[in-house]
């Protein structure tokens, strides 16, 4: 999802296949990138730019009038009906738009914030629609709500100085209609009323709002190892490559690298791909980049926009210009069009705008000034590459004299500097010449656009080679020798991100539905290279959990990690989500290594199939098995099915549970545990009880229970699916964590004080180990205890 969009990715392909025999052969022999990336510079024709730029006008991001117009007025019917933070997202569109009516828009979008309790946000908009020209007749209107924020503030003499100026203004205006007079005056009185009674109270407002931010973990940083904790060490041998290894005793939930990103782009997820239909109009369908800054990635409330674009927005005025001067100024007009090169493009870019021209140029000088090494340790490199599976080592550097961990800088240290982003493993020689062929070629089409651009942000050294560059850039048609750098330094990039970009994920709550039980879904935020995380190697069954937080990640031991033994993550085929020839599978497939970990080499060793007992006999429930016809296990029963019947019924089910969430959803309850209820019978017939998708309807019937208010059948089948996740995932796993969350929470509805205190304790610390203290469900599971605690005693002691 990160690769270019498919029709650039199927033109690309094309192009490959009608290249001359000769220079394709060239191509693929190629050994150096910057080989590759010269070769390919002359081979970008007009015809092929054009072609893309017909693509990327889909994406268009830049601003439109009737755009804002357009979202403003959905943002009103939504604001009608109430839909406050549906408003607020379509209101933060309209603002992405410049149009005359901006401080309208502002102030609309203040009104929502204001429903939604976030009072400072709120002020902050009623300034910027006035500081956009706000029209004085509606002054009175926008003033009495920033007297209203001031006051449940606790802002009292502002208060009064606003109010005053309300009434000033009131009395000046003779065209005001006598009825709006009356309304502004009676909500005057009110407000005063408010604000003697805050000033008599002896409550004042709590400080202690404003929660600690400070992680309260011990941090003693590594001596070696930038970002990472002194309980790991960092290890080299030619058969693991670089890895972590634990330098003592380490516990469950310890953290052991708290990294922040060198470079992450947010990606635009799902909605934001190309329609087929150029003419739609406005999507009012919300993407990350509507929820999400795009610098640090933090939750958007009152958005403020690019001066440029209409997709980047930023959570503060403070991220509008850390982006602009490192990298969006240069990105802001190739908007649409890197939006259609795909995220890997956009990092690419992003990490040599990061990094800085004189960064870049002396790395990519260093790497050709030893070249003749480099080509011999490649050259030999190959026939190592067996024994090296299951690494994110050095390029080349298996057959270095010195004992020193690759990569490390002079003084021994591992920084996650970009000399460390440039090191590492592009598998450049892995690639199919297809792919490469797709990367260059997007890389070259953005080197276009650099030609054409200002390019002063690129060197942000001496004034003299600002204006040298700028000259190179502009005098000449030809490939000038910066962007010969840059060039290649990027497809070096967009090579290495297929094995160590790391996907930036955040629990996402849904929106909808009133259910007061978290229904939340991981969702894919951004990708990012982390110089230090990407040292872990992967195993099927991983002792560590990643979290993160805006653009940083967290990783904590998940179980208990004797000295001496090796730190691993998972990059994706998890043990508990597939069968080791599918994992080992995709595991060769995307990062080129066969996977040897204890958990692959215990099934493989096995005769148990992963997949064996998924289906179960209709008659007696015993388990079938066989291959493409499947025999009931139990001797009694001659039941025969062909596998396809059952993954058409397995289908049917799939789809039937997606209605019941839709329903859930749309807050029909009723309907959607009625449904649920024939999708369980329906199961019994075929799958085995531990089937996930058994799970999967035990969870959502305990969703659709606890929106009735029916606690008990909600904790009934919430026990059921902790079952299934537990035996599948096991029980300190997070994936237990969570449901163990949702447990606590139908139980502290429900009022069943003590079990819900065990529970609680029981999700607390299986979800502390994964993801902190600082965790939101692990502060919300001890609020909950708190007020539990709280109760009389008399409630606690009540025979339930
Ligand atoms: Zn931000
Ligand atoms: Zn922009
Ligand atoms: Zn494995
Ligand atoms: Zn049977």
């Amino acid at each position: 999802m990160d690769l270019p969009v498919e029709k650039w990715a199927a033109y690309a392909r094309r192009r490959w296949a009608s290249l001359e025999p000769r220079l394709q052969q060239t191509l693929s022999l190629a050994v150096s990138l910057r080989d590759t990336f010269l070769l390919c510079w002359p081979l970008f024709q007009p015809a092929d730019e054009a072609f893309l730029h017909s693509l990327a006008a889909r994406n268009w991001v830049g601003k439109d009038p009737r755009a804002a117009l357009f979202y403003k007025e959905e943002g009103n019917k939504r604001f009608q009906k109430k839909g406050y933070t549906a408003a607020l997202i379509l209101y933060s569109k309209a603002v992405s738009h410049n149009s005359p009516e901006m401080s309208l828009c502002y102030a609309n979008r203040s009104a929502a914030l204001f429903h939604l309790g976030h009072f400072e946000d709120c002020l902050e908009d009623i300034d910027r629609a006035q500081a956009q020209g706000y029209p004085n007749r509606l002054q009175p209107k926008i003033l009495l709500r920033k007297t209203e924020c001031l006051l449940l503030l606790g802002r009292l003499q502002e208060a009064a100085e606003v109010i005053s100026k309300v009434e000033s203004k009131i009395a000046m205006d003779q065209s005001l209609p006598s009825t709006t007079r009356q309304i502004l005056l009676r909500k005057i009185s009110q407000l005063k009323v408010k604000a003697h009674e805050k000033e008599n109270s002896s409550v004042s407002v709590p400080e202690a709002l404003s929660k600690t931010q400070k992680d309260l973990e011990f941090w003693e940083e590594n001596g070696k190892m930038s970002s990472a904790f002194s309980s790991v060490s960092l290890n080299f041998n030619s058969c693991r490559g670089r890895h972590l290894v634990a330098t003592k005793d380490i516990l469950p939930g310890e953290s052991l690298v708290k990294e922040e990103a060198f470079v992450s782009v947010l990606s635009p997820g799902k909605n934001l791909l190309l329609q087929d239909s150029a003419e739609t109009t406005w999507d009012t369908r919300v993407t990350n980049g509507d929820l999400h800054c795009h610098h640090c990635l933090k939750r958007l409330l009152a958005s403020v926009p690019c001066r440029g674009c209409s997709y980047a927005k930023y959570c503060s005025k403070k991220c509008v210009q850390l982006a602009w001067e490192h990298y969006h100024s240069t990105e802001c007009p190739l908007g649409a069009l890197l939006l259609t090169l795909g995220v890997f493009s956009h990092v690419a870019l992003r990490t040599v705008l990061v990094a800085g021209f004189a960064e870049v140029s002396s790395l990519v000088k260093q790497f050709h000034g030893d070249d003749k090494e480099l080509h011999k340790a490649e050259a030999r490199g190959k026939s190592q590459d067996e024994t090296r599976d299951s690494t994110a080592g050095m390029e080349g550097l298996s057959e270095k004299a010195e004992p020193l961990i690759p990569d490390c800088e002079d003084d021994g240290q591992y920084r996650g500097s970009y000399q460390a982003v440039f090191n590492l493993l592009t598998h450049a020689e892995k690639h199919s010449p297809e792919h490469k062929f797709l990367c260059s070629l997007s890389i070259v089409a953005i080197c276009k656009k650099l030609q054409e651009a200002d390019l002063t942000i690129l060197s942000q050294g001496s004034c003299e080679s600002q204006s040298k560059l700028k000259a190179h850039m502009t005098m000449s048609a030809e490939l000038s020798p910066e962007l010969k750098i840059l060039g290649e330094a990027m497809l070096r990039h967009m090579l290495q991100l297929h094995c160590n970009a790391q996907a930036v994920t955040s629990i996402r709550e849904s929106e909808s539905g009133a259910s007061v039980v978290a229904d939340s879904e991981q969702v894919r935020l951004a990708t990012a290279l982390f110089p230090v995380t990407s040292l872990l190697n992967h195993s099927c069954d991983p002792n560590t959990s990643v979290t993160f937080s805006g653009t940083a990640v967290t990783v904590r031991a998940s179980q208990p990690i004797p000295r001496g033994q090796e730190i691993v993550h998972c990059y994706g085929p998890h043990r508990c989500r597939m069968g080791a020839a599918e994992r080992r599978q995709r595991l060769l497939c995307q990062y080129f290594f066969e996977c040897r970990c204890q958990a692959c080499l215990d099934e493989l060793g096995s005769d148990v199939t992963a997949t064996g007992d998924i289906f179960c006999c209709s008659s007696c429930h015993a388990s079938m098995q066989g291959e493409d016809v499947l025999r009931c296990s139990s001797g009694a029963c001659t039941l025969l099915v062909g596998r396809d019947h059952l993954l058409h019924q397995l289908w049917d089910l799939q789809l039937q549970v997606r209605t019941a969430l839709g329903l859930l959803k749309d807050n029909q309850p009723n309907q959607a545990v009625e449904l649920l209820m024939r999708c369980r019978v329906d199961a019994e017939n075929f799958l085995s009880a531990e089937h996930m998708l058994v799970g999967e309807i035990e969870d959502h019937l305990a969703q659709g229970y606890a929106t009735l208010g029916k606690w008990q059948e909600a904790a009934r089948h919430l026990r059921r699916s902790i079952q299934i996740v537990e035996a599948r995932h096991g029980p300190s796993s997070v994936e237990t964590g969570h449901e163990l969350f949702k447990l606590a929470q139908i139980l502290f509805n429900g009022f069943a004080v003590s079990e819900a205190l065990c529970t609680i304790q029981r999700a607390e610390t299986v979800l502390s180990v994964h993801c902190g203290p600082l965790n939101a469900q692990v502060q919300e599971l001890q609020e909950m205890r708190a007020c539990l605690l709280e109760l009389p005693r008399s409630l606690l002691h009540r025979v339930e």
